[in-house]
């Protein structure tokens, strides 16, 4: 399967989709600047598409639309069968589209295409069919007021949704975002990452195509300082939705409170501690572990990257999780059976290598890996670090690539503290096979998920976001309708 050529082909037909311009009120139409910027190849650093350099300007216009739809146009006054039934042949049309779709994710981000086309194009689906579910199920209650009063409470959506989104999940972020807001009746601005515009204009377009009007999504590319910031501070914008870096997320939130205080959701960074007690299958153990820390080149907000192991069996973990990291795939993301692609860009390519550096500056045991792999594009040798103390930078920072960093601890009172102190709280793997450890751990750890013998599990009814510094609010699963919805108490005499 798959070359270059290949993905080169899914820039034009079968679906019709311009790539260098914004889709605004359901028409492909130029940046008001004129402006484009191009995105890479994370491969090669090779050009792939020069796309609209939206701004501010062009965040007015997509929130005008999107304040039109929701004021006059039909979206929000469907009936909520309707909405479901749109939604849900998009699922259908995605689903058509799979390897197309699949293609050029891969090609704009660097993951491995195999990743693409069997987990996360059917992971989209599947959180618009669960979300298409929703839509006429959102309802109300009636309460028993002291008085003679008949009270109701309304559940309607909250309006003109702002949506900004990373690059290493360009489309389950979307999926994530866009979901639970239309299902609500919301209307949407959804500003895609600069590294990967892409497919959210390919999705866009079909969703189009099932019937949604015109104006209910619009998709902006463009900087985040520019377009982000606009978006986030726009005065007739009712949510904003963000995932991102702490830093970002931080600067959102004041944009938001300094306009007009819209509702802020914040899914942001993390340092998971992935925990092997002293029962774990080793063999077992280390796979997970591998898994937890390298899956999508390690740039995964939730990734296990503080792996603390039992002193028990600290050096026959390193020893095996060295082995492991060697025998990983890594090359051109296209190629059947690779499991590792490119970083998503040289910013953060450069990143990681420093802190690679700094690993061994620090004092670290390097134990595989530690440079570039290949000669061109971003890809980075799967590195493991032993002897990793707390107080180090990789101990302490998003690394956001692919380097383990392995701790040693001695009994749990001391690693539930250690795990703890971070400023980060999303989310923590545990490994063991004692039900009273596992139990111990799940309520201890201050974190918004804990993946108990398994990581990274996504099924769309799951709960996700952060305690602490990692977040406001949940997504996915019921929880992320109350981001969607606005509560309206109706009072009337008996
Ligand atoms: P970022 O948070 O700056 O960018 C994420 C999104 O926010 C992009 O769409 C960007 O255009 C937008 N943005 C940036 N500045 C903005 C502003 N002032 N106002 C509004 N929107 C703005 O992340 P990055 O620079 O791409 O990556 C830096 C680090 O962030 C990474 O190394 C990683 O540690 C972390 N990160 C975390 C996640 C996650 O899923 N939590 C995703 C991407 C990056």
């Amino acid at each position: 399967y798959s070359t270059a050529s290949y993905a080169q082909d899914l820039i034009k037909p079968p679906v019709s989709v311009e790539y260098d311009k914004l889709l605004i009120n359901g028409k492909f139409v130029e940046a008001a600047s004129g402006k484009t910027f191009p995105t890479l190849d994370p491969r090669n650093g090779d050009v792939i598409a020069h796309v609209a350099e939206g701004d501010a300007e062009d965040i007015n216009r997509a929130v005008a639309a999107a304040r039109k739809a929701f004021d006059e146009g039909p979206w929000p006054k469907m009936t909520a069968y309707e909405r479901c039934k749109i939604i849900l042949r998009f699922a259908d049309l995605v689903e058509k589209h799979n390897d197309e779709i699949a293609a050029l994710e891969t090609w704009d981000n660097g993951k491995p295409y195999e990743q693409s086309a069997n987990i996360e194009i059917p992971m989209f689906v599947r959180l618009f069919r669960y979300y298409a579910g929703w839509a006429d199920k959102i309802h109300g209650l009636t309460i028993q007021a002291d008085g003679p009063h008949h009270v109701q409470t309304l559940h309607e959506p909250i309006g003109v949704a702002g949506q900004i989104i990373p690059w290493n999940f360009p489309l389950l972020m979307f999926a994530w975002k866009v979901g639970p807001a239309l299902a609500c009746g919301n209307t949407v601005v959804l500003k895609t990452a600069e590294q990967t515009p892409l497919s959210a204009l390919l999705v866009a377009k079909l969703f189009h195509e099932a019937g949604l009007p015109d104006g209910v999504l619009n998709i902006v590319s463009g900087f985040g300082a520019t377009a982000g910031a606009a978006l986030a501070s726009h005065m007739d914008v009712d949510k904003v939705a963000f995932t991102g870096s702490t830093e970002t997320g931080k600067t959102i939130l004041e944009l938001a409170a300094k306009s007009n205080l819209k509702s802020v959701t914040l899914e942001l960074g993390g340092k998971s501690p992935f925990i092997v007690c002293e029962d774990a299958d080793v063999d077992k153990a280390v796979e997970l572990a591998h898994f937890a820390l390298f899956f999508n080149q390690g740039q995964c907000c939730c990734a296990g990257s503080r792996t603390f192991v039992h002193e028990k069996v600290y050096a026959e973990f390193v020893e095996k999780a060295k082995a492991r990291a060697l025998k990983r795939t890594v090359g051109d993301p296209f190629k059947a059976g690779m499991e590792q692609g490119p970083q998503i860009d040289e910013k953060q390519f450069s990143k990681i290598l420093g802190y690679i550096k700094s690993g061994t500056e620090h004092g670290a045991t390097l134990e595989t890996g530690g440079a570039r792999f290949g000669s061109k594009g971003y890809f980075i040798q799967p590195t493991v670090f032993s002897n990793v103390q707390d107080d180090m930078p990789i101990a302490k920072d998003e690394i956001f690539g692919p380097v383990q960093s392995i701790l040693k601890y001695k009994d749990l009172g001391e690693v539930i503290k250690r795990a703890n102190n971070s400023k980060y709280g999303l989310a923590a793997g545990v490994f063991t096979k004692n039900l009273d450890t596992a139990n111990t751990l799940m309520r201890a750890l201050r974190v918004g998920t804990v993946w108990i013998n398994c990581f990274d599990t996504f099924d769309a009814t799951i709960p996700f976001g952060g305690y602490k510094m990692s977040g406001i609010g949940r997504e996915k699963g019921e929880y992320s309708l109350k981001n969607y919805l606005q509560v309206k108490a109706v009072v009337t005499p008996v």
